[in-house]
Formats: structure tokens, sequence, C-alpha cells
């Protein structure tokens, strides 16, 4: 089994999701006792988040590099990043680094193309949304995502930083969210991304009537892919 280099804390909500998500879906594939071989650096969003909204992306850029550095000198045989808004900065992160990043975006984007659908509603943070570096590999995958409207994209970018990030869970966002993938679905979304890794804590396939790609879970399935490849208990 290899070992699998989290870099999370983005927020820590999320870096949550991920260890269980792991540790469970390790389980159910290899039964018995087993576990992932893991290695967390999960750093404090709040300062994160003071670089991201200052724009100081290249100290944040190199707090990635740095703490990257530390999980391949840890022994981790490949990274996650576990936020989708901080793959802005995965080339940077990289610098340096011989062991692979699993992206999260091309990740989630192998994963519709395989389903066969094409046109993906994206519910993410605005960085995520409405700069290039994600929404670009999505169509460098060949798919055509759909972004909601500017006042949709205000109210689920505040709700994941307001509320999400700080694992606030509340009817009433849900209710918000829920309402934003149905104006995505009636516009032509044939499918929904849940861009942020927090997203889940509202939305999942039971809520929204297109098949949902939440990154966390792709992320994790693709990672324990390349971790355990066919291995069997
Ligand atoms: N976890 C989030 C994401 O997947 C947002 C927090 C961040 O800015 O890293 O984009």
């Amino acid at each position: 089994m290899k070992t699998i280099g989290i870099l999370g804390g983005m927020s820590a909500a999320s870096t949550q999701i991920y260890y269980r998500e792991l540790c469970t879906r390790t389980r159910e594939r290899l039964g018995g006792l087993h576990s992932p071989e893991l290695l967390i650096r999960s750093l404090d969003f709040a300062v994160i988040e003071k670089l991201q909204m200052a724009g100081q992306w290249d100290q944040a850029g190199a707090i990635l590099n740095r703490e990257a550095k530390a999980l391949q000198r840890g022994g981790a045989d490949f990274l996650l990043l576990a936020t989708n808004t901080m793959h802005k900065l995965a080339d940077q992160m990289m610098q340096g680094i011989s062991i692979p990043l699993l992206h999260i975006a091309e990740a989630t984007a192998a994963r519709i193309q395989a389903a066969g659908l094409r046109r993906p509603g994206l519910m993410a943070t605005a960085f995520t949304m409405e700069q290039d570096f994600y929404t670009g590999r999505l169509i460098a995958a060949g798919l055509a995502p759909l972004l909601p409207e500017a006042a949709d994209r205000a109210e689920t970018h505040r709700i994941i930083y307001d509320e999400l990030c700080r694992d606030i869970v509340t009817p009433q966002s849900q209710a918000a969210y829920v309402a934003i993938a149905e104006r995505l679905v009636t516009r032509g979304a044939d499918s929904l991304i849940l861009g942020c890794t927090e997203v889940g804590m509202l939305l999942n396939q039971a809520k929204v009537r297109v098949p949902v790609f939440d990154t966390t879970l792709v992320h994790c399935d693709a990672a324990l892919e390349m971790a355990l490849g066919c291995q069997q208990e």
C-alpha cells in the first residue's frame, strides 16, 4: 500500500471528511482491520484565508511548497491537496518535488467523462468559479462547465467561508444551495460538481436531480485507486 500525503486544513472541516472517508473506504475494500497509510499536514486556515483575501498568492504558494516538501521528506508516495481553490497554486506547490500530485479537477473531470456527461454545473468558491485555473482544466478535458449567476456565486462563496469552513451547517443554507443547484439544472447542467471540499456538508445526490460529483469523495476514491491499485486483503 502506498502512503498518501494530504496537505489539508483548508479547511479543517473538510480534511476531517477526507480522513473519515479514506478510512471507511479502505476498510470496505480490504476488510478486516485495514486502514490507509496516511500523512496529514493540516495548516491554520486563518493564515491561508488572509493571504487569499489580500491576493498574496505567492506567499500562500510558498507555504504549500514548503509543506509539500515536508510531506515528501516524511515518506509520502504521492500528494493530495485537500482543497479545490488552492489548486490555483498547484504548479508552485510542486516545484522541486518528485512525487506526483493527484489533481482534484483532473480526477473529477475523468469521472464525469466516464459517466458520459458533458455540461456540469459548478458550485465552488468565487476563486474556483471565476478564475480559469479550474474551469480551464475541465474545458481541457472536453467538458463545458456552467457557472451559477453572479448573485448565486456570491452566496455560494459566502456560505463556504462564513459557515462551512467553520463547521456551521444550517437548514437555511442547505435550502439556498438546493435552490442554486436547481437553477443550474434548469439552465441546462447535466450534472453538478461540488467544487469545494466543504460543499458536501450541504448537498448530496439525494438533493439534486442530476448526477452529483462531490470532489472530496471523488478525490478520496482516486487516491485509494492510486494507493491500493488492485490490492486485495
Ligand atoms: N475547501 C475549499 C475548496 O475546496 C475552500 C477553502 C479554500 O479556499 O481552500 O475550494
